[in-house]
């Protein structure tokens, strides 16, 4: 059996390996920090892009594939660790109207159920929404999954697999030898591998360190706050204006999120919480009266419309990318791996993986 070593312990890291030792490879995951505490933890597990329709393809095939499998998932690994990540269909309800004719095309295109509703039917559908909106679109499709619970999930599933987890262990550099990969140098030494994979976040670009590849990597700041509601206060998932409030099970309700183009800066400011608060009272005028418990910010690792960076090196053969989810991380993860598998098992792949190459 051959070697893989994963970089980076985010949900892209975690479903490669998953994806690899389902095939019966021996994987090690290297985490700089923790496992699952840097964007994975902080986004929204909303599972759908928002507003579908303005996306290529590229990203809408890797959406759809996950979607139809992101259940099974999430019973399987709640089966196996003991951990629910809450995947739930709380549907997707966008009070803005103005791409309905797009909308429409998209969503007969990829048969993806999606409606206009007249302010009666808004009503019935989230009785909680602002009253004065006269159209809304739904899907009623779209699920959720509680991220930071699904990252528990795989970490303990992985283990139980047999994925050797390193934490506080930092990659610096990829080792290579006459085009073919040799291992990584970490700050405790060199470890040798026959396969390894950047899923480095926002942080792969520094990884990779060539000028000429993952270039619109960069970190995309996204702040959040977190209402602690009853449960049953809000039941789908509002948005407008690219804002958006998720309600989980237990009553909590996330409010996101901001873009910001700030490097590597993951402190929360007044100026976006206060914007934040304005947003979730728009959307959910109830929430003027929730407490807020928690305030928080991730990098998002940024790319060209969204389209992540998946595929093999051009020039080392045995180092893979799989990075660049941006706003779409959770969603797009599972195909991600699946493509990723695909590469690196020499399997057909239902994608096609030129969409996705590093040097594209
Ligand atoms: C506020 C916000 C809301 C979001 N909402 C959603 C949503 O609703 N739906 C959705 O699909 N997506 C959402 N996202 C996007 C999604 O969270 C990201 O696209 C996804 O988490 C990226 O995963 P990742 O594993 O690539 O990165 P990360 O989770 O950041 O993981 C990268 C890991 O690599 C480690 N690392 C970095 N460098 C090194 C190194 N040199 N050596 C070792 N380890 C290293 C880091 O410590 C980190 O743990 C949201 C993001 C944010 C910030």
């Amino acid at each position: 059996m051959k070697d893989c070593v994963i970089v980076g312990g985010g949900l892209i890291g975690m479903l490669s390996a998953y994806e690899l030792v389902q095939a019966g490879r021996r994987v090690k995951l290297l985490e700089r920090g923790q496992t699952g505490q840097e964007a994975s933890w902080a986004g929204g597990g909303i599972l759908s892009p928002l507003y579908p329709w303005r996306y290529p393809d590229a990203v809408s095939e890797l959406a759809s594939w996950g979607q139809a499998r992101y259940q099974a998932l999430a019973e399987a690994l709640c089966e196996q660790s003991g951990i629910d990540p809450e995947w739930q269909q709380s549907g997707l309800l966008m009070l803005d109207t103005e791409e309905q004719a797009e909308a429409a095309a998209w969503a007969e295109r990829y048969q993806v159920p999606l409606e206009t509703l007249d302010s009666a039917a808004i009503q019935q559908c989230e009785p909680v929404v602002d009253g004065h909106h006269s159209t809304a679109l739904w899907m009623p499709a779209v699920a959720q999954i509680r991220n930071p619970r699904l990252l528990a999930a795989l970490r303990r599933t992985l283990e139980l697999r047999g994925v050797v987890f390193e934490e506080q262990q930092e990659v610096h550099a990829v080792q290579h030898q006459g085009g073919r990969i040799t291992g990584v140098k970490t700050s405790q030494g060199e470890i040798p591998a026959d396969h390894v994979v950047i899923a480095s976040g926002a942080w792969s670009r520094q990884l990779l360190n060539d000028p000429r590849y993952l270039t619109a990597v960069e970190p995309v700041r996204g702040q959040m706050l977190l209402y602690k509601g009853a449960p049953g206060l809000l039941n789908t998932i509002v948005m407008s204006e690219g804002h958006y409030a998720i309600p989980r099970k237990d009553g909590h309700i996330l409010v996101g999120s901001t873009m910001e183009y700030v490097g590597f800066d993951k402190s929360t400011t007044p100026s976006a919480a206060s914007a934040l608060r304005q947003i979730a009272e728009q959307l959910v005028p109830a929430l003027g009266d929730v407490e807020i418990v928690r305030h928080w910010a991730g990098l998002r690792p940024g790319s060209v419309e969204g389209v992540p960076y998946i595929g093999e090196h051009p020039e080392i053969s045995g180092l893979y990318i799989n990075t660049g989810h941006f706003r779409n991380g959770v969603v797009l993860g599972l195909a991600s791996a699946r493509l990723l598998g695909d590469l690196i098992l020499r399997r057909a792949s239902p994608f096609d993986q030129s969409l996705y190459a590093i040097e594209r």
